[in-house]
């Protein structure tokens, strides 16, 4: 390994692991054998780790922005679930990003707080 590059290996970023030195790209830089806490392996710039804040393979992003989509809303104070965000919308006359954003951040919107369940 090159003295200059910076030793990531066996450090934590996220969800990614570092396993090992994989050598460098044709612009030189750093590459690392990573693995996810999914199971999945990718190599990534060593500057992708540090800089960039690239913290899983893509799966959490994913598996976040599916289950914004698919899950039911519930108003913690009364236990009623609605099918989604957008039901809960229409009964309560507001908007649907209002309350999709209410249950991700668990705020109180029109008496209730909200959350995915
Ligand atoms: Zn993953």
């Amino acid at each position: 390994m090159n003295a200059r590059v910076r030793d990531l290996a066996g450090k934590k970023f996220g969800r990614l692991t570092v396993k090992r030195y994989k050598g460098t790209d044709k612009a030189r830089n750093a590459m690392w054998e990573c693995q996810c806490d999914c199971g999945i392996k990718r190599t990534l710039r060593g500057g992708s780790l540090t800089t960039l804040n690239t913290h899983s393979c893509g799966c959490h992003r994913v598996y976040v922005s599916k289950s914004k989509a698919s899950k039911q809303v519930e108003c913690v104070e009364t236990g009623e679930v609605f099918s989604s965000a957008r039901e809960a919308s229409r009964k309560l006359g507001l908007g649907v990003h209002r309350v999709g954003y209410a249950a991700r951040r668990q705020t109180k919107l029109a008496g209730c707080h909200w959350r995915y369940v």
